[in-house]
């Protein structure tokens, strides 16, 4: 029998985060008067000692003790051999990937939760707000602030809401409370109802909610939490790739190709930002994240400053952006629904060291199904579009007779989005796709903002 699952031991597992920045450069963050921000800038919504790591430098940043303990729950996470995939498909290519489903709330999503309520926690807060859209960072964030005694408050975006009604059950469960967002509760929320009173709500809109909600709390004890987007976030998924590294030297290999399904870009950037070391100091990988048609940020954004969240509180972030007022067609990957994109997925991709490309979630749905069906697990809606793109590499590998390595991350799980795959079945399902003057008006939005740099990181 061929071995399927690479394990490691607890003992095997990383002690230590990789920072990339401590190998690309990068554009600042700037602040309304246009100039870079002064961290301190920061400090009413995230805690200083989060705030100290998304601007260091250092390469190696330890996880703490009682990160890992908590981590041990599912971590280290096997690396799987897809066989009856690869089988099916009946191509050269030896596909891996990275299964994230694993965790209690069944996605990569804790690996940045834990640590972030664990820093909270240690500088004293003692309440966490944040947004959520399909309920996958909620319910992880709700999951690490039961680990620690920490009050959670959950910005849920209306759609998902409304077709997840139990990772809300899941949250309630963890302590955590969840309402729909745009909410009554703050004035981003209430100017967003009065523009549209039946808006499917965004996560643009569901971050400026929850940044009002912790900046308003006068007892200064409640802070701000993202689940993606930000360096330090990326960081802390690291230790996804940084597994899968040692689980593919177990077994000999090295991967020639790595895939994975981008939103804010945390779950792709996990996997692959240690390998991206590698290529900066000379190895050949190709490497792409996979976002969906319906809203394109890397493969048909500009590159340019924008505001993280719909009301302009954030500062300006240097990334490919949809413009921070966009509402994304309500597709069910409600994980990939943002306007904007990692800032150091953005910069990569612009300078060529990442390859971005989209798929439709029909598409995505159609992979989804060939992969459930032989390798077991169902995916979630956002891992999905991940698949599309390692069956279409697999499928090239086989024409082109190269027995290349493929190695993914499965990134959660779809238990809580059977609705979504009812609706494919019956056939309900459509796509959406921007069209050509939808996207220039989205540049229009930026004709006055300031434009970032490339850096030559290459
Ligand atoms: C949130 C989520 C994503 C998208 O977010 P990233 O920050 O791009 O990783 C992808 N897959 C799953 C299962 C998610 O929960």
């Amino acid at each position: 029998m061929q071995t399927r699952k690479i394990l490691l031991s607890e003992d095997e597992m990383p002690r230590q985060w990789y920072n990339i920045l401590a190998d690309i450069k990068m554009n600042p963050p700037l602040g309304p008067d246009g100039k870079p921000v002064n961290p301190e800038a920061l400090a009413a919504v995230f805690p200083m000692n989060l705030i100290e790591q998304e601007v260091s430098t250092e390469r190696w940043i330890d996880i703490p003790e009682e990160v890992l303990k908590v981590y041990s729950i599912w971590r280290p996470s096997p690396l799987v051999r897809a066989l009856s995939l690869e089988k099916a498909l009946d191509t050269p290519a030896k596909i891996y990937f990275k299964n994230e489903s694993l965790s209690p709330p069944g996605s990569h999503k804790p690996n940045t939760a834990v640590p972030q309520a664990y820093y909270n926690k240690v500088f004293g807060i003692k309440k966490i707000t944040t947004e959520t859209g399909a309920g996958q960072w909620g319910s992880a964030l709700s999951f690490a602030c039961a680990q620690y005694g920490i009050e959670c408050k959950v910005f849920m975006v209306r759609i998902s809401f409304d077709q997840k009604p139990y990772r809300k059950s899941m949250m309630a469960v963890w302590g955590g409370n969840c309402i729909a967002s745009p909410s009554n509760e703050t004035k981003a929320g209430r100017d967003a109802l009065e523009k549209d009173p039946n808006t499917p709500g965004s996560l643009g809109i569901a971050i400026s909610e929850a940044i009002e909600a912790a900046i308003s709390d006068e007892t200064g004890q409640t802070r701000y939490s993202l689940g993606s987007v930000l360096n330090h976030v990326l960081m802390h998924q690291t230790v996804i790739g940084l597994e899968a590294k040692k689980q593919l030297e177990k077994v000999g290999e090295y991967p020639d190709v790595i895939i994975g399904c981008a939103g804010g870009g945390s779950n792709f950037s996990g996997l692959s930002l240690p390998f991206v070391y590698d290529k900066l100091n000379g190895k050949q990988i190709d490497i792409y994240p996979v976002e969906p048609s319906a809203c394109p940020t890397i493969t048909r954004a500009p590159f340019v400053y924008d505001h993280g969240d719909t009301a302009g509180y954030t500062p300006l972030l240097p990334m490919h952006s949809l413009g921070h007022g966009f509402v994304p067609a309500p597709i069910h990957a409600g994980g990939l629904r943002y306007h904007g994109m990692a800032p150091i997925v953005s910069q990569l991709v612009s300078e060529g060291i990442m390859e971005a490309k989209a798929v439709t979630q029909l598409e995505a749905y159609k992979a989804g199904i060939i992969v459930a069906r032989t390798e077991g697990i169902i995916p979630a809606p956002e891992t999905n579009h991940a698949l599309a793109c390692v069956i279409d590499e697999a499928k090239k590998a086989k024409e082109e007779g190269k027995e290349k390595v493929i190695l993914f991350n499965w990134s959660g799980h779809g238990l809580l989005d059977l609705a979504a795959y009812d609706n494919y079945f019956s056939g309900k399902m459509k796509d959406f796709i921007l069209t050509d003057e939808e996207m220039l008006k989205s540049e229009e939005i930026f004709a006055n903002y300031p434009k970032p740099a490339l850096l030559k990181n290459r």
